[in-house]
């Protein structure tokens, strides 16, 4: 997926996460704010590319990881990615009193965009190094992968409303799993 539709389907978890808060009886704020970390999580995996409007916005962060050698769809994109990540926010987090409830929205949202990736013709190497991925023209992709969309055609944007759709619409599940949860 492109960055604004990472961006939109991130927007729609952020709002369903703060609507679940809000009928749980709690404050919306917290995960407004963990919301922000959990959009720029959205759209940080494609740092990877220097075609992505992160890495236009971030150019210095895009080289960083181009020096180290990650290419498009390799590292950032795959379960291990995912956890250097977690640990990274983790260990960064718990150097601050107060902010370790912060750490997971960042990886959490870097995870619903590898979610989403894979779900598109080329796919993810969800094990990365391992698995069956392997580089066509300069990106990686996985043999075989059938997939919903084709990036920037009108079947990513039908995918992307489809997923926004079901995340909004799934608000009075979480408020029913909510309400079964026993309170503290
Ligand atoms: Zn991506």
């Amino acid at each position: 997926m492109r960055g604004k539709t990472h961006f939109a389907c991130g927007v729609a978890a952020v709002f369903t996460a703060a609507s679940a808060a809000t009928h749980a009886g709690g404050s919306p704020d917290p995960v407004l704010w963990g919301g922000m970390l959990f959009l720029a999580g959205c759209v940080a995996p494609d740092l990877d590319t220097p075609d992505s409007a992160v890495s236009h916005r971030l150019p210095w962060a895009h080289r960083g990881l181009a020096i180290l050698g990650v290419r498009h769809r390799t590292l950032t994109h795959s379960l291990v990615g995912v956890a250097l990540c977690g640990a990274i926010c983790w260990a960064v987090a718990a150097t601050s009193p107060g902010a370790l409830w912060l750490w997971p929205w960042f990886p959490a949202g870097c995870l619903f965009h590898v979610l989403l990736d894979s779900l598109s013709d080329a796919g993810v190497p969800w094990l990365w190094p391992g698995g069956r991925s392997r580089s066509v023209r300069g990106r990686t992709v996985v043999p075989g992968h059938v997939g919903l969309y084709r990036v920037g055609a009108l079947s990513e944007y039908v995918t992307a409303a489809a997923v926004c759709a079901a995340v909004v619409l799934s608000v009075p599940v979480w408020d029913l799993v909510l309400a079964t949860m026993p309170v503290a």
